[in-house]
């Protein structure tokens, strides 16, 4: 049996990883050792073949034993480990949640409904490292995976609205402390008119004491239009991430452009995104959405009503599946060529988990 080595699994996108194998009886298939950054000799998770005690992550000693090593840790963990293990003479299979090693000529973007033909070939030609890609970018690729297919799609923009647990468990709960700070402010306020109310809690928010350590900023009650680090394009990473990801993961021969603005919201879990997309002819609208719902086994066209839209498309409804809807879909009157469209999906699920869940049971 294979030796795999699990970093990272107690953080959001590692957690759910953890859960999905459990469902899955994937630890079944290798030996399982799990590492800590911080918890290096306290009990590792019970397992079906897992050792007994967390190993140290920083230790690249038990590290090099692994056959397979699968890190939800971060970037900074990665870029610090990976090429030690490397320059070591490690020959194990790297699978990655985080982004530093996505556009390394040697990386392979995991998305399995997409593109797992090429996942399959790279493996039986020996690659080694298997990078999951950006969440929204996954997710919206399973979304339109139907119009890209036929080659259609001239350019996208999208627009997002994604989850504080996209940042982390940290910071997803450090939402809910920004909540907790609001509800008590206004509870404990006397009854006043609407307009009162605002003030008092706009003061709430700009106080010092606010909890805010990890967003730098309010979010409850707030929207925030940055995400990731500054890009010379004006862009933010995130938003650079989007057009470079979606065309590796495609294999493009000519590069769609894919741009928008990426937002934080307050949802607790699941990524939204509002996309434009200009499609390089005419279409008849029913024939888009017939190349949207047959695409792959979990998209879902969700028909372009109210009822059905509040009801089926929004973080609320899908939290914890593997569906990805994707609903508002309708010609716009930008031109016949443009068509609108909103869609939802779990950012930690098929957005972060599932694709390196699906590399790692093709590996071993
Ligand atoms: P995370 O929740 O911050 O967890 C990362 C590590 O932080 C954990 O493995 C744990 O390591 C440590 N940690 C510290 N305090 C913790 C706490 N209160 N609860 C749990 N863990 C805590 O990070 P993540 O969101 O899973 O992201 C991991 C990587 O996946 C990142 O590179 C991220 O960019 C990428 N990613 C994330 C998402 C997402 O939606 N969150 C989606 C796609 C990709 P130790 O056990 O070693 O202390």
């Amino acid at each position: 049996m294979k030796k795999v080595g699990f970093i990272g699994w107690r953080g959001m996108v590692g957690s759910v990883l953890m859960e999905r194998m459990k469902e899955e009886n994937d630890f079944a298939h290798f030996e399982s050792y799990f590492f800590s950054t911080s918890q290096a000799g306290e009990d590792a998770p019970k397992m079906a073949n897992s050792c007994g005690k967390l190993l140290s992550a920083n230790d690249p000693k038990e590290l090099l034993k692994m056959d397979v090593l699968l890190s939800c840790q971060g970037g900074d963990y990665t870029n610090e480990i990976f090429p030690k293990l490397r320059n070591d003479g490690w020959k194990g299979i790297w699978i990655d949640a985080a982004s530093a090693l996505r556009m390394k000529d040697d990386a392979i973007l995991v998305l399995d409904p997409v593109n797992r033909d090429l996942i399959q070939k790279n493996i039986a030609a020996g690659g080694k490292n298997f990078i999951g890609a950006n969440c929204t970018v996954s997710l919206m690729l399973i979304a339109l995976h139907g119009l890209f297919k036929e080659n259609l799609v001239e350019w996208v923009s999208s627009m997002t609205y994604q989850a504080a647990s996209g940042a982390g468990a940290k910071n997803m709960i450090e939402l809910l402390d920004q909540m907790k700070t609001v509800g008590n402010s206004f509870a404990n306020g006397p009854a006043k008119e609407a307009l009162e109310l605002e003030k008092q809690m706009n003061a709430v928010m700009a106080s010092n004491e606010f909890p805010k350590a990890n967003f730098g900023h309010p979010l409850a009650l707030n929207v925030l239009p940055w995400i990731d680090s500054e890009m010379p394009s004006g862009q933010s990473k995130e938003e650079w991430k989007a057009q470079v990801e979606a065309n590796k993961i495609l294999q493009t021969a000519t590069t769609v452009p894919v741009d928008g603005t990426c937002v934080r919201v307050g949802a607790l879990r699941c990524h939204s995104q509002g996309l434009t997309i200009k499609l390089k002819k005419s279409v008849a609208p029913k024939t888009v959405e017939e190349l949207i719902s047959r695409a792959n086994p979990w998209v879902d066209l969700v028909p372009n009503n109210k009822p059905e839209t509040l009801k089926h498309l929004t973080p609320a409804a899908i939290t914890g599946t593997l569906r990805v809807p994707i609903g508002r879909v309708r010609p716009m009157t930008l031109g016949d060529t443009f068509f609108n469209a909103f869609t939802c999906g779990d950012q930690l699920l098929w957005g972060a988990a599932e694709p390196l869940r699906c590399v790692l049971r093709m590996v071993v």
